[in-house]
């Protein structure tokens, strides 16, 4: 990226003329290696074109894109001419030029930071600076803005004290992206005014971006103010004078909103019209277009505003501010009209001219998040969201769903802040607190899903919590109603969990803010909007368990989140039922109309909003072709999975509850290739004895039928806790007391599991493995444990593995295969430690693809070492059953496949329509791609 720095700047140059100042230019080019001599020609050839001169004394000479080739390296030097040059014949004088070599656009930045120097006037100083540091001060490229916007600013907040009007703010400055999710520092406000206090948060860690949080109550108002170094100061201490004037005390106090937002500087757009277009000039809203732009703009009656993607808006009959938006060929400018002005009928006009290329020729543009070819997209609703084609999101339950959208947006609870009565606020919240427990203990009795029905256990739970009850108390002695009381303490219980550094953890705020809502909504007597008859897709900011669990999955055809990450109880659940879902798709999701077609892949981590007749017929058409495979798939499902050359892969199930067996067995498993033993410990509410335990595994023996079953012990620790099971709180749990290394250090509770299995196993197919074994000794140490317990209750067909995830002991495997009777490769930790990307990270886990060529071959290292020592592998991470990857593993040599029951009849099904011998010859491919990318491309050549 191009930026303006002091190194970058050379001081006292001369010129007499500007052909002069052009050779000057490009000899500095050329001697600091940016050009060849050659690129002369392109500086002169540009100018000839048009001139660069920008203004305030400054000029941007570039070369013509012919000239691209002279550019050795992208680059900017910013000259300057004490004794000024004349550019052109209208007399400008030149003193400062920022000679650009770039290989693309990337000018378009350097006059993004340009026009600041532009606006403010800064002509004088630039021209009289004398040392390069004054000069790039004067150009305050280095000042960045202060972020004003009403998506900051809550004006209704029922907060009752300045402590929660922070943590409301600190949560606001969150999910706006302008603090870290870790970040809640503590605070001291000061009063500003008898209305309004302050907290300053200056150049702490954590900190994205300067700007204002302001949550403003019936009573007072607290405003969060983010600085960076860089922060625009004079900017700041003017927004400082503001938040102490009496006017914006007054306003906050009559609650007027409008004056509110108007004082502080922001304009409440949200409702203005809007209408969007694709940018498609080649070189973007460089000047030409932007001069054609503004001087449309400039004429009209009413504010018209545009900004980028999603941006921050700008005036659009300001020449710099136009350029400052820095827009791309391909990027979307989004318009919008002050409402009831001429400038809301000349929307329309205005996208037709940025269309027609705004005096260019411009060729149709490749839009940046879909493959499809588009020059225009129409916009769905007042804060872009482009129509028609695809936005990414993260994949959080497989499947294609299409449907008219269902939003459901925060419900506003109204209740009186205070009470007179302490008492009788109590036994009102004791009642809607026994109605909301009577109501739960329906769902758990009747939820056909043992998942669904866990969670609500725990919601029960959460209910009887005295700590909380007395939390209450104390509000409601201080003059707080029932409703507000509770509402208060959930937020601060929700907001304190929610800033938990383990993102598993965190997400529990969520059942917090759940059983909340079902609490207040008894309390007021507020319900929700009914859902649509026909099946649809629900929209929502972050789904709590019950909105999922409430689900039917017959008339919800897919789940959109604002916000959220791949490992939420939501999206576990709405794997669970079936549902397409996708979370952590950004807010402008709920600004989608009611009503609107999505279309959505679960799968692939897309949507896409007003989807075209054809997308929907296509999606139609693969639905319906994908449930006749599996109807034909489930027909042969019991079928062995044998290649078309003969070759037998076993296909076995996960599985986290010992009643699941006989299901599995019916849908097609030839074991149990990984019991997860840690999610059969959760359904107890104690450390489960050993008595306990041999009726637990005994149940999947039984069901099993002489199948073999695969057990781990253990896997506690990282994103996995025992309620009974307190541990230390770890910065990165991930990489500390988890797996076998929590069991080595409690050998008891290890020695009882052990003893459990072979008890209840009575001689029949028991593998047992050990999780995260990283290094040789851990297995030694385990296996001696196992050994010891063998003495007593001993098993004469018992195999002992391991699970291969963790990085040095796939890359060890020819040394452990000595050891071990087999390994199963667990994928979904594997890639996580090899790509070093948290598997339940809210962003970047879509990243974490277990087809990354360093997995396969990690994956073909630990199949060779085995087979060398006549070991078998299995593979029992989520990468099992995913149709790109069967054919890969299968060709890498990996005997057994381990996965969720449902994909087993599918998988079993591909298994057979395969060649094994064409398998291993892609999968010898697929280790020489360098990304996932390439991996997935080659197995769709198939
Ligand atoms: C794995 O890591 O791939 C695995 C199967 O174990 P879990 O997902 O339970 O950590
Ligand atoms: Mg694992």
């Amino acid at each position: 990226m191009l930026s303006l720095t002091a190194d970058s700047v050379r001081m006292q140059a001369t010129a007499r003329s500007k052909q002069e100042a052009l050779s000057v230019l490009c000899e500095i080019l050329v001697a600091d290696g940016l050009t060849t001599p050659g690129y002369l020609q392109g500086l002169k050839d540009r100018e000839n074109q048009s001139s660069t001169y920008l203004g305030q004394g400054i000029a941007i000479p570039h070369g013509t894109p012919d000239s691209r080739s002279s550019i050795k390296k992208t680059g900017v030097r910013l000259v300057h001419f004490s004794d000024g040059v004349q550019w052109n014949d209208a007399g400008d004088v030149v003193y400062l030029a920022v000679v650009i070599a770039a290989q693309s656009d990337e000018h378009l930045q350097i006059l993004q930071s340009l026009t600041r120097a532009l606006n403010d006037d800064m002509a004088i100083q630039i021209q009289q600076a004398t040392t390069a540091e004054a000069l790039i001060e004067a150009l305050g490229a280095t000042k960045k803005p202060l972020r004003l916007s009403d998506a900051l600013i809550i004006t209704d907040s029922l907060a009752s004290d300045v402590d929660e009007l922070y943590l409301q703010a600190v949560q606001l400055l969150k999910k706006q992206g302008v603090i870290s999710s870790l970040f809640l520092p503590k605070h001291t406000p000061t009063q500003l005014s008898d209305a309004v206090s302050a907290v300053i948060l200056e150049e702490q860690q954590g900190i994205h971006q300067s700007a204002l949080a302001m949550v403003a109550s019936a009573k007072q108002a607290l405003a969060v103010i983010t600085a960076e170094k860089s922060v625009d100061r004079a900017a700041l201490s003017q927004l400082l004078d503001t938040l102490m004037s009496q006017s914006l005390a007054d306003a906050i106090r009559q609650k007027d909103t409008q004056s509110i937002l108007q004082l502080l500087g922001i304009q409440n757009q949200a409702n203005w019209p809007s209408a969007s277009v694709v940018l498609a000039n080649d070189h973007g809203l460089h000047a030409r277009p932007a001069t054609a732009l503004a001087a449309l703009t400039k004429h009209i009656d009413g504010e018209i505003k545009v900004a980028v993607d999603a941006g921050e808006y700008v005036s659009a009959k300001s020449l710099t501010r136009l350029l400052s938006l820095g827009a791309i060929k391909g990027q979307t400018l989004t318009f919008i009209a002050e409402p009831d002005t001429q400038a809301a009928s000349k929307l329309d006009e205005i996208i037709d001219a940025v269309r027609s290329g705004l005096g260019e020729s411009v060729s149709p543009v490749v839009s940046h998040d879909t493959d499809q070819t588009s020059d225009v997209s129409t916009i769905n609703n007042s804060i872009g969201i482009k129509t028609g084609v695809q936005h990414k999101a993260i994949n959080a339950s497989q499947g294609l769903a299409v449907g008219g959208a269902h939003i459901i947006k925060p419900v506003r609870y109204h209740y009186p802040m205070t009470a007179q009565f302490p008492e009788a606020e109590m036994a009102k919240l004791q009642e809607a607190i026994a109605a909301v427990k009577a109501d739960l203990q329906v769902v758990i009795k009747t939820a056909k899903n043992p998942q669904i029905a866990e969670i609500f256990a725990a919601h029960l739970a959460l209910l009887d919590d005295d700590e909380m009850l007395m939390g209450v108390k104390e509000g409601l002695q201080e003059g707080l109603s029932a409703p507000a009381a509770w509402h208060a303490m959930i937020e601060e219980l929700a907001s304190a969990q929610a800033a938990l550094a383990n993102q598993l953890l965190a997400e529990r705020a969520q059942d917090l803010k759940d059983i909340g809502q079902k609490v207040l909504s008894k309390l007021v007597g507020e319900t929700q909007a009914a859902p649509p008859d026909a099946p649809y897709v629900l929209i929502k900011e972050d789904l709590l368990p019950s909105d999922v669990a409430n689900l039917d999955p017959t008339s919800v055809a897919g789940i959109i989140t604002a916000v959220g990450g791949a490992s939420s109880h939501s999206a576990i659940i709405a794997r669970a039922l079936g549902i397409p879902a996708l979370v952590g798709a950004g807010q402008s999701v709920l600004e989608i109309h009611g009503g609107t077609s999505v279309l959505l892949d679960g799968g692939a981590g897309w949507f896409v909003v007003e989807p075209s007749d054809e997308m929907i017929a296509e999606c139609r058409e693969i639905q319906a072709a994908r449930r006749e495979m599996m109807r034909k798939a489930a027909l042969v499902a019991k079928e062995p999975a044998i290649t078309t050359d003969g070759h037998r892969v076993e296909v076995a199930a996960n599985l986290g509850n010992v009643a699941d067996t006989a299901n599995a067995v019916a849908s097609g498993a030839e074991g149990v290739g990984l019991l997860r033993t840690e999610l059969v410990f959760m359904s107890h509410t104690q450390i489960p004895d050993i008595k306990t335990q041999v009726a637990d595994y005994a149940q999947v023996f039984e069901a099993l039928d002489g199948k073999p079953l695969v057990v781990r012990v253990l896997d506690i620790g990282g994103d996995k806790a025992l309620p009974y099971l307190p541990m230390a709180a770890e910065e990165n749990p991930f990489l500390g007391l988890r797996g076998i290394r929590l069991l080595l250090a409690k050998p008891e509770l290890l020695r009882a599991q052990l003893t459990a299995l072979i008890v209840a196993s009575e001689g029949r197919d028991l593998r047992i493995m050990f999780p995260m074994i990283g290094r040789i000794e851990e297995f030694f140490a385990a296996k001696a444990i196992l050994d010891e317990v063998l003495v007593q209750y001993p098993h004469d067909q018992l195999q002992v593995g391991i699970m291969l995830e963790v990085p040095s002991a796939a890359v060890m495997a020819h040394q452990f295969a000595k050891e071990v009777d087999f390994f199963s490769i667990g994928t979904n930790d594997l890639t996580q430690y090899v790509l070093a990307i948290d598997r339940g990270h809210p962003v970047i886990s879509k990243d974490a693809d277990g087809l990354h060529p360093s997995i396969l071959q990690l994956i073909h290292q630990a199949v060779t070492a085995a087979h060398r020592e006549g070991k078998w592998v299995g593979v029992c991470g989520e990468l099992a059953a995913d149709p790109d990857a069967v054919p890969l593993l299968v060709g890498l040599g990996v005997d057994e496949l381990s996965m969720s029951a449902k994909s087993i009849a599918m998988t079993k099904a591909m298994i057979r329509e395969m060649q094994h011998s064409q398998m291993q010859a892609l999968a010898m491919q697929a280790l020489e791609c360098q990304t996932a990318e390439q991996v997935r491309q080659l197995v769709k050549q198939l």
